[in-house]
């Protein structure tokens, strides 16, 4: 229940976890409590969750019990937010979770008749300013806590200051892998969700498993595309949606850039988003990878082989061509200025 002498709190290493971890983990160092996370995801985890799950979701929402189930009791107080939005790169997108994720709250609470007294379940919008948010986060957690106004609303600037960090190093990193490809060299651009990319049960190990076919691979999180011009999409609801689309931008744009997108069976948000991925892709090579709990390595394997096939294909061609790889001059270029 506690370590170092503080209260601990406990977030799943699923859905939204991964991508708020660090905001949550410094948020509550600052009030003097202890993040813990749930353990990677493994077998007994996805077991757990798909036993667990009261109604038919997608796999990360399967998981997600799971998680939170591994948790149950070990801590002071299991955290449950109900995240309705991210930050977005143009202040009128909505930046919207999808409803599977934003409900994820109310459904672990009615799965698992959890005290209310040892759970914390603020409604967080990260799209407020930073004043707005920290009084959001006060008003519905700070009496439970007996933590004052003026500390939690340092405790969120503080945690938007290190979460900010932390992207801004994921971007560094990207570029110094960026500049370590050879002339030639593809460089598959991998799209998706937090929960799935950096989910080694979820992807099937797609990280290890690209780099045994050697090819280099980036996520999403680690190329700054929030410059990618997204109008012609105006009613481009999710946040992390949006994302995908802005990084399919940037993989056309670029010739020895390659497509790939991890989905999940049953995703609500991606029967929409795949059309527009497909759209912007239009000729050019791209993979989408639709896992879950039934998909094994070997099939996905025998999928990546196919695409590296098609992906020396097309390198071949531009070989012919002469000359090096370089950024199309067709009509999407001229969202990439900063390029
Ligand atoms: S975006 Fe798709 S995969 Fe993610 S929680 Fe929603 S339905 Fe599930």
């Amino acid at each position: 229940m506690e370590v170092d002498g503080r209260p601990t709190v406990a977030l799943q290493r699923a859905l939204y976890g991964h991508q708020t971890a660090i905001f949550w983990a410094h948020f509550f160092d600052k009030l003097g409590l202890r993040l813990v996370l749930s353990p990677p995801t493994n077998a007994h985890i996805s077991q757990m969750g798909i036993e667990s799950v009261m109604a038919e979701t997608c796999y990360p929402v399967k998981v997600s019990y799971g998680h939170v189930r591994e948790l149950m009791g070990k801590t002071a107080y299991l955290f449950l937010p109900t995240i309705i939005n991210m930050q977005t790169p143009v202040d009128k997108e909505a930046g919207f979770y999808c409803p599977m994720s934003q409900s994820n709250s109310y459904m672990m609470r009615a799965a698992f008749a959890t005290d209310p007294d040892r759970t914390l379940t603020p409604v967080v919008h990260f799209k407020y300013d930073p004043e707005t948010l920290g009084l959001e986060i006060w008003e519905q957690i700070g009496p439970k806590l007996r933590k004052g106004k003026a500390e939690v609303r340092k405790a969120v600037y503080h945690a938007l200051e290190r979460q900010d960090q932390f992207k801004k190093e994921l971007i560094r990193k990207g570029l110094e892998i960026f500049q370590e490809v050879k002339a030639f060299e593809p460089v598959l651009l991998v799209t998706g969700r937090p929960y799935n990319l950096y989910d080694e049960r979820l992807n099937l190990r797609l990280g290890q498993n690209l780099a045994k076919l050697g090819l280099v691979a980036l996520p999403m999180d680690f190329i700054d595309s929030s410059a990618v011009d997204l109008s012609d999409f105006p009613s481009m609801y999710w946040g992390l949606g949006a994302q995908i689309l802005r990084t399919a931008k940037y993989t056309v744009a670029h010739e020895n850039y390659f497509g790939l997108h991890l989905t999940n069976f049953s995703c609500g948000a991606d029967s929409f988003i795949e059309h527009f991925y497909k759209h912007i892709m239009g000729d050019d090579p791209y993979l989408i990878l639709e896992l879950d709990e039934h998909s094994a390595v070997a099939g996905v394997m025998t999928r990546l082989e196919a695409y590296k096939n098609v992906i020396e294909n097309s390198m071949q061609k531009l070989r012919n061509c002469g000359g090096m790889p370089k950024e199309k001059s067709d009509w999407r270029i001229e969202y990439f200025g900063k390029y």
